[in-house]
């Protein structure tokens, strides 16, 4: 088969057909919810994924510092719950014909047609804006990614510099399991703002007492304007040398939403009503990091493995209710901790309110790094437990808003685009 021949999927005209693009966290979780509650009844389901093998993102930056992984592969994931799983590059959606265009592995082009779509394609590295930043640094952000990174912290030598920009979580974390993981090299972190400025007062002093004990350099309100070959630009023109430079600032959506003409915001994601539409086409449902509600659902939703397995059990839970001529549920979450790991032997467990803001309330050490574990290993426990017993996965803050009128029903909050 060459690449210009297409394939028109065999369809059961009786069914629903609904396609699922990206296996990460939030599709997968939306095909073991929607294929374990219809049991092949009323939909076909379809999950698309670039790679066969599950990617858990949330332990990239232990894949860059030489740790193995447990593998996941999906179709074990999804076992026998009736899903058609496609390994394939989706290269293009239109949203007038109902179709997804897919790149297999073998090269061949393959043409899906849907009833209802689920973008799912996740997010990357925010590298467009600042020059030099696509040729000149490593990032934790894919797979691949990650995987070249590993490489290259073995390769250089012992008292070579390492800089990670960005001050947030993944960031911090990056940071902290390299230097851990690495004693021997110089490490670095450089942020805009202050490290973990989000944290409590408690929090952010157990995790500068961490950054001491690792050796752990600091450079905070310093802005990087541009990467050259081997130095940080900052905005107040200071150079900051490096022999190895991690981005781990901010992400921004996959850009396909944008490319087919999607509506997005600023960073590229999907603007969606409460229930996951799409605000321009109520037959795409938009679940984790490629989401933006135009009103928030609880709490400002950021873009974390813990928000999308929540959004995509959503919309797993609203095509049901479509397929059941049932009311749609509006989509409501609320924060409960942010867990953070600082290498292997300690992490941080910050308890927050429902709006994502701290507490004083903290774990710390190899508590925190134990309860980060736990939770690490309750995203895919939690996948393999609604594989087993469909309906299972919940969230905190989920159901608070009652169940609403039925899911042709346009929705009342205006639409602002952020
Ligand atoms: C190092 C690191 C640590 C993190 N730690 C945490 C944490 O502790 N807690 C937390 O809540 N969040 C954490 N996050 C964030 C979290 O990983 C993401 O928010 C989460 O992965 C989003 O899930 P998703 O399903 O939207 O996207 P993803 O998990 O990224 O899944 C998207 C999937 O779509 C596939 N895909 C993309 N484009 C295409 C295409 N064109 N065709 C086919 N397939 C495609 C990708 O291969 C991928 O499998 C971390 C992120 C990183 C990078």
């Amino acid at each position: 088969m060459n690449d210009e021949q297409q394939i028109i999927e065999e369809t059961d005209v009786n069914k629903t057909q609904i396609v699922i693009i990206g296996g990460g966290y939030a599709g997968v979780i939306t095909a073991l919810r929607l294929a374990g509650k219809d049991r092949g009844k009323r939909a076909d389901v379809t999950l698309i994924n670039a790679v066969d093998t599950f990617t858990q993102r949330i332990r990239l930056h232990q894949l860059a510092t030489d740790q193995p992984l447990r593998q996941y592969p999906i179709p074990r994931l999804l076992g026998k719950r009736n899903v058609n799983f496609v390994q394939g590059w989706v290269t293009d959606i239109s949203l007038d014909q109902h179709t997804v265009q897919v790149n297999l592995p073998d090269g061949a082009a393959r043409t899906v047609p849907y009833d209802k779509l689920v973008y799912a394609l996740g997010s990357i590295p925010a590298t467009v804006n600042i020059p030099g930043v696509a040729e000149h640094t490593y990032s934790v952000g894919s797979r691949e990614e990650a995987a070249a990174l590993r490489q290259r912290l073995q390769q250089v030598e012992p008292g070579s510099r390492v800089v990670v920009v960005g001050g947030g979580l993944t960031g911090i974390e990056t940071v902290t399991e390299i230097a851990e993981a690495y004693p021997q090299l110089q490490v670095h972190l450089v942020t805009a703002g202050a490290v973990g400025e989000k944290l409590s007062r408690h929090g952010r002093n157990y995790l500068m007492k961490v950054f001491e004990m690792l050796r752990i350099g600091v450079y905070e309100q310093t802005r990087v304007q541009a990467v050259e070959d081997g130095a940080l630009v900052t905005a107040d023109g200071q150079r900051i040398a490096f022999d190895v430079a991690v981005w781990g600032g901010s992400f921004v959506a996959a850009p396909l939403a944008r490319a087919v003409g999607l509506p997005v915001n600023a960073r590229g994601q999907i603007l969606v009503d409460p229930y996951l539409h799409a605000i321009s086409h109520p037959d795409v449902y938009v679940a984790g990091d490629a989401a933006a509600f135009v009103t928030q659902p609880g709490a400002p939703i950021r873009m974390a493995c813990a928000t999308a397995m929540p959004m995509g059990t959503q919309v797993g839970d609203n095509l049901l209710a479509v397929l059941n001529d049932q009311p749609q549920q509006r989509f409501h979450f609320n924060y409960f901790l942010q867990c953070i790991s600082l290498g292997r032997d300690r992490g941080l467990v910050q308890f927050v309110r429902p709006d994502d803001t701290a507490l004083e309330r903290t774990l710390t050490g190899s508590t925190g790094a134990l309860v980060k574990e736990l939770i690490c290993q309750f995203t895919v426990r939690s996948m393999q437990l609604e594989r087993m017993l469909p309906g299972t996965y919940t969230w905190p803050g989920k159901g608070k808003i009652p169940v609403d009128a039925p899911h042709n029903q346009p929705v009342s909050e205006p639409v602002q685009h952020i």
